[in-house]
């Protein structure tokens, strides 16, 4: 298919052909071979374009099932946090990874008790994963991927402070996805300072 050609594996692309998917978006089709091939990457693209599949497809393929937190994306909201993790479970029907989320404003108890049972995949808010690995229910010494997704909504809803301490528990030797409408300079230096030798991706 025409997600194979550009390095999915028959699952995958088994899964997207039954969402409807012909062919990959601008987006998908430049990104995906870089983080394949383990690049930091910065996407200048804007929801609608097929960004989520653009990280999640080639994620899923690179990460075995462990149980244990190797990929974090991060979110400004809920609802996006909501829509990610979604997506990540469509896309992996055909794999055994686990994803999981957090998010603020509901009880501790279920995300504590996910957390504490091991996932593959985290979809978080940075408040409430911060106090989630505060009081010891998680940690991110086995993230090899990290997701800042919708950087500029962040900025906008000053959780760049929030990030920035949780870009620095995970560790060194990640691979960083870095996704973002606009870049300012304060998210053009917090790109500077996460990602390593990133490819930039504008669509
Ligand atoms: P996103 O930009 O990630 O919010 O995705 C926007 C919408 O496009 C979602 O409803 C996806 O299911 C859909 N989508 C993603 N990739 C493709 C594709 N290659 N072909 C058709 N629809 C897609």
């Amino acid at each position: 298919t025409e997600f194979t050609k550009i390095g999915l594996n028959d699952a995958l692309a088994y899964s997207v052909a039954e969402k409807g998917y012909d062919s990959p978006t601008p987006i998908q089709a430049q990104s995906i071979p870089l983080i394949l091939a383990g690049r930091d990457v910065i996407g200048s693209a804007q929801t609608g374009t097929g960004k989520t599949a653009a990280f999640a497809l080639p994620i899923l393929q690179k990460l075995g099932s462990h149980g244990k937190m190797r990929c974090l994306v991060l979110e400004p909201t809920r609802e996006l946090a909501l829509q990610v993790e979604e997506a990540f479970q469509e896309y992996s029907k055909f794999t055994d990874l686990t994803t999981t989320i957090v998010y603020g404003g509901v009880g501790y108890g279920k995300q504590r008790d996910d957390l504490r049972r091991g996932v593959d995949i985290c979809a978080a808010t940075p408040g409430r994963l911060l106090d989630l690995l505060e009081d010891g229910s998680t940690h991110l010494n086995d993230v090899e991927i990290l997701v800042l997704d919708e950087v500029d909504r962040m900025l906008d809803m000053g959780f760049l402070p929030d990030v920035r301490r949780i870009v620095q528990k995970c560790a060194s030797n990640r691979q960083t996805l870095f996704f973002t409408a606009t870049l300012p300079p304060e998210i053009a230096s917090l790109a500077d300072w996460a990602l390593k030798d990133p490819v930039q991706v504008k669509i």
